[in-house]
């Protein structure tokens, strides 16, 4: 996996956006490891997997930066084989803007119901995480995954845009405390651990991974993707035309398969 911190050479303190963009044909810019991530991850059967629109990496502030790789040092020392089980995870949140919609729309806007832009200037806060959401599964933490189609489910957006967002995180992992059932009241951990990591089985269909530090958590990438298509829209419309079809009132109508067929046709 991808855990470069270095800068892309493209990028001065100049400049203001946090953003930079990944270039599909630069293999350097890692854009289609993290692409591949994205969707490889993508496991419900049920969800079409989606088309990656820019992937952009975020640029962590020294500020940012230090506190996380301070926290990941002393995880990593503290654990026997020397590894902080640093892993690449997925965030859905919500997005009330259209950063990223364009390559060059990587201005953070400053809506304070902004979640997406909040997190990639700040990173994420245990005092904010999950307040959209009543239900804390592992209680007081930050919420992540390695399912992108999960955390899919979490993402809420404006109406003015075809495409959806998705951040992908470094996550210091350490030694997960593995769960199956549900823990709502949990605002820490036991000793010698560092994360907890739901399984599916009892209480989830697919896994989450929470941390209760902010430093164990930093925002690495922006990946924006198309929004599935509306296939629901055309079942309707091939049942609404059969049914038509069947229907006395219809039947002076040129009804034959030919004519069926050929106004059903575009299906996909
Ligand atoms: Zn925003």
């Amino acid at each position: 996996m991808m855990f470069k911190l270095k800068r892309p050479s493209s990028w001065t303190k100049k400049k203001t956006t946090r953003l930079v963009v990944l270039d599909p044909q630069n293999p350097t810019f890692s854009q289609p490891t993290v692409e591949k991530h994205f969707q490889d991850a993508w496991k419900h059967p049920k969800k079409r997997k989606p088309k990656v629109h820019a992937i952009f990496e975020i640029i962590l502030t020294e500020e940012m930066l230090v506190p996380y790789l301070r926290y990941r040092a002393l995880v990593e020392i503290s654990r026997v084989p020397r590894h902080a089980n640093e892993q690449l995870l997925f965030h859905g949140t919500n997005r009330n803007c259209l950063l990223g919609d364009g390559k060059k729309r990587t201005r953070l806007c400053n809506t304070s119901r902004c979640l997406l832009c909040a997190v990639i200037r700040n990173s994420f806060d245990v005092a904010k995480c999950g307040k959209r959401h009543r239900f804390r599964r592992f209680g007081s933490g930050i919420y992540t995954t390695a399912c992108s189609s999960k955390a899919d489910d979490y993402y809420a957006g404006v109406r003015n845009s075809p495409f959806r967002a998705m951040l992908v995180n470094r996550v210091v992992v350490g030694n997960p405390l593995v769960r199956q059932h549900n823990a709502e009241d949990l605002t820490g951990l036991p000793n010698g651990y560092h994360s907890v990591v739901g399984v599916p089985g009892a209480d989830l269909n697919y896994g989450e991974t929470v941390v209760y530090s902010n430093d164990a958590i930093r925002p690495a990438y922006l990946i924006i993707y198309a929004a599935d298509p509306p296939t629901e829209v055309h079942v309707d419309l091939r049942l609404m035309i059969s049914a038509l079809f069947k229907t006395p009132i219809n039947s002076s109508l040129p009804a034959t398969d030919s004519s069926l067929s050929a106004t059903v046709k575009p299906v996909h």
